[in-house]
């Protein structure tokens, strides 16, 4: 009987050992796993190919179908530079899902970019270090901050997920552990440690764990401070011990070790007022368009020019503290959409509201027309609201739905016409049907 490479023991419950090219590894070892020994002692690749070996003995940390020893562990590190999306093409491709946001996607296409490049130099381990450049978002709610987020992470085939900050607690009290964030990060890697410790986490609601928060709870941490310095270790770097099934750690565990060093992290908050705090802290009382009466020198700034202006201490009124502040360098803001920028993402995107319905009428045989007034009347309406992009949604699938009831059961319909008075609540969508076909002459065909 082979020794085990890991433990040197022979024996293992009557099972067979492991063999992976001339090394033999006891299951005890495997299922036991410990995934930073098996790596650090292996390396990336053999220690995932010794776990797809066993695959279905330890399901939560199994390496799921497809990624099998010979799956790079990410696109964007086995690409030759010359290979991977610039900046601008990167600019080009969230173009097709983001509306507007122009100076947010630029610093957005940039940090990313660098985040590359630091991955690679980390491994050609040349003298200056290149350090890790997590961003801040600020936008109002339905701006895009997280379909931005999300958007990147698709086109770079990264791992992403979604933490609320508000849900997060110090570890040790309960709510969510900040370590959690990580463990959703290696479910969307499918539980592969190495391509997660490259994916993007997008961190929401930054702006509600400020240390001065009102939300008074027994059971949580009632300052916020506590959950930015746990959220602070994560996003400068550590080894995390993420508990394979989630929730609280227990002391007999075997745990999953996670290095957030390579993780971006991307925060998003609302950050309500930041433009009054700017504006003021520039000492400009301009809110809105100066009268000519105006002293000439006094500068009107845009929302876009005033947001570019942030400074960390505008974000300590919020109660961030600096140690996060300086934890995420890069700054995006990102402005709220005009009634323009919602018809357009009513309409343009890839997958537009309007292309979407389209494509589903289309299915039965019908064409659906949107007016382009009523397309301005639902802006309007979501502006109204006050919840940008968040709003359309509803307010198109509540048009739809009657729509979409009575197509498919009726094969007269031809097309389907939104129009502003229905948007407004004054009329119905306008039906055309087809003519019948006896009563169709030639002369009119
Ligand atoms: P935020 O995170 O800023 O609150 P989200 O990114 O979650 O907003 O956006 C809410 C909804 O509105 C999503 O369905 C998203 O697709 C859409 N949306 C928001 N902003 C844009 C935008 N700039 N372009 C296209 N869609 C957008």
């Amino acid at each position: 009987m082979p020794k085990c490479f890991l433990c040197g023991n022979r024996g293992n419950e009557g099972r067979p050992m492991l063999k992976l090219d001339d090394l033999h590894i006891c299951y005890q070892c495997v299922e036991g796993l410990n995934y930073q020994m098996l790596t650090s002692n292996l390396g990336d690749v053999a220690a995932d190919r010794l776990l797809a070996l066993v695959s279905g003995t330890h399901p939560e940390i199994m390496p799921q179908e497809g990624q099998g020893s010979d799956s790079p562990v990410l696109d964007v590190e086995t690409k030759k530079l010359d290979e991977l999306p610039t900046p601008q093409q990167l600019h080009r491709m969230l173009d097709d899902y983001v509306i507007g946001q122009e100076r947010a996607k630029r610093i957005l296409c940039v940090a990313v970019y660098n985040h590359y490049l630091r991955l690679r130099q980390k491994e050609d381990d040349e003298g200056t270090e290149i350090e890790k450049s997590n961003i801040l978002m600020a936008g109002s709610t339905g701006s895009g901050k997280t379909l931005l987020a999300k958007t990147l992470a698709r086109i770079l085939d990264v791992p992403f997920c979604i933490a609320d900050a508000t849900t997060l607690t110090e570890a040790g009290y309960v709510g969510e552990d900040v370590e959690n964030i990580i463990l959703h990060l290696l479910q969307a890697a499918d539980m592969n440690v190495a391509k997660a410790e490259r994916g993007i986490v997008y961190v929401d609601e930054i702006d509600k764990i400020g240390r001065k928060t009102q939300n008074v709870s027994i059971t949580r941490d009632v300052s916020g401070e506590g959950v930015q310095q746990a959220l602070l270790k994560i996003i400068e770097g550590t080894v995390c011990n993420i508990p394979p099934k989630g929730g609280r750690k227990h002391p007999n565990e075997q745990y999953i070790q996670v290095n957030t060093e390579n993780i971006l992290f991307i925060c998003g908050g609302a950050f309500v007022g930041l433009q009054d705090i700017i504006r003021k802290r520039l000492g400009s009382s301009s809110m809105g368009f100066a009268s000519i009466e105006e002293d000439r020198n006094t500068k009107e700034y845009t929302e876009e020019e005033v947001l570019s202006k942030a400074m960390p201490e505008d974000f300590f009124q919020y109660g961030m503290i600096p140690e996060m502040m300086g934890r995420l360098p890069i700054f995006a803001p990102l402005t709220t959409l005009t009634e323009d920028q919602l018809v357009e993402l009513l309409t343009k995107p890839k997958n537009s509201l309007v292309k979407q319905y389209t494509k589903l009428l289309a299915m039965n045989g019908v064409k659906l027309v949107v007016e382009d007034d009523a397309l301005h009347a639902m802006a309007h309406l979501a502006i109204e609201r006050e919840t940008g992009a968040r709003a359309l949604r509803g307010i198109f699938e509540n048009l739809m739905l009657d729509v979409m009831y009575e197509v498919p059961g009726d094969r007269t319909i031809e097309s389907v016409t939104v129009t502003r008075d229905q948007v407004l609540g004054h009329g119905e969508p306008v039906i055309a049907r087809k003519a019948q076909k006896p009563a169709r002459s030639k002369k009119s065909a």
